[in-house]
C-alpha cells in the first residue's frame, strides 16, 4: 500500500484587476489599425522601428514628431489617420469622414 500524496500546500494568488479602463479610449484602441510618425522638418512619415525612426530617437531628437494614428472606419473598413475620422459614442465606432459625409453628422451621431 502507498500512502497518500499529500499536496504540500497550495498558492493561492489573489489576483485583483483595479484597472481604471475609459471606455472611450479602449474602443479607440480596438480601432488603431496602426500608428505612425510624421516629422515636421523632414516631411517624412515613419513607423514605429524604422530606420529612419531609429535614427530620429537617436541623431534627430530636436526634430518634432508628431504621433498619427491609423484607424479603421466601421463602416467602410477603410484605413484612415485619426484626423480623418471621428468617434461616435452613440455607435461606439470610428467612421471616416467620408462615411459621416455620406450619412450626415446626426445620423452618425444617433444609435440607429
Ligand atoms: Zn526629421
Ligand atoms: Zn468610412
Amino acid at each position: 500500500m502507498t500512502g497518500p500524496t499529500s499536496p504540500c500546500g497550495t498558492l493561492r494568488e489573489s489576483t485583483t484587476l483595479e484597472k481604471s479602463e475609459v471606455p472611450d479610449f479602449r474602443s479607440r484602441e480596438l480601432a488603431i489599425a496602426g500608428n505612425f510618425f510624421f516629422c515636421e522638418v523632414c516631411n517624412l512619415v515613419c513607423e514605429y522601428g524604422d530606420p529612419l525612426w531609429n535614427e530620429h530617437q537617436s541623431q534627430l531628437k530636436f526634430h518634432k514628431m508628431k504621433r498619427m494614428f491609423l484607424l479603421r472606419c466601421s463602416r467602410c473598413k477603410k484605413v484612415v489617420v485619426d484626423a480623418y475620422a471621428e468617434y461616435s459614442p452613440e455607435r461606439n465606432q470610428f467612421w471616416c469622414k467620408n462615411c459621416i459625409g455620406d450619412v450626415g453628422y446626426l445620423k452618425f451621431r444617433s444609435a440607429e
